[in-house]
């Protein structure tokens, strides 16, 4: 069972901020910022090493949407967050893109 898969089937509540036929994006439950929404594919992707030619559009249509979505929420300047692997801070292995802003973001790692 993976997290996110029942998040976008609706087997698990959320809160959306956009769908479509390729990507779903809820609020953080566990917002780090006034606005922090995750992006992911419909399609189960484990996360960037699973990135394929066959399932990169998806990646593709999500920074598509990103600055729409964004928008959507009042905000124009924000920072994209991907932990990939457990070193580096990934908890659900569902490919997903943090979306962060709404307040100044200040110290960074880059
Ligand atoms: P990661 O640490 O894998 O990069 O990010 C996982 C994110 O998923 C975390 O920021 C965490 O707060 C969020 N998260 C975990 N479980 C749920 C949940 O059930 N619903 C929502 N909306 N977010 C979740
Ligand atoms: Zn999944």
């Amino acid at each position: 069972m993976c997290l996110f898969c029942e998040i976008i089937k609706g087997n698990i509540p959320s809160t959306k901020v956009y769908e479509d036929d390729m990507i779903y994006a809820f609020n953080d439950i566990n917002p780090v910022a006034p606005v922090h929404f995750l992006v992911v594919p419909k399609e189960h992707i484990c996360c960037v090493n699973g990135i394929t030619a066959e399932n990169s559009k998806y990646v593709a249509h999500i920074f598509e949407k990103i600055p729409e979505i964004a928008k959507s929420l009042g905000i124009e300047s924000y920072r994209i967050i991907n932990n990939c692997g457990a070193d580096a801070g990934q908890t659900v292995m569902h490919l997903h893109f943090h979306v962060i802003g709404g307040k100044e973001l200040g110290e960074k790692i880059l």
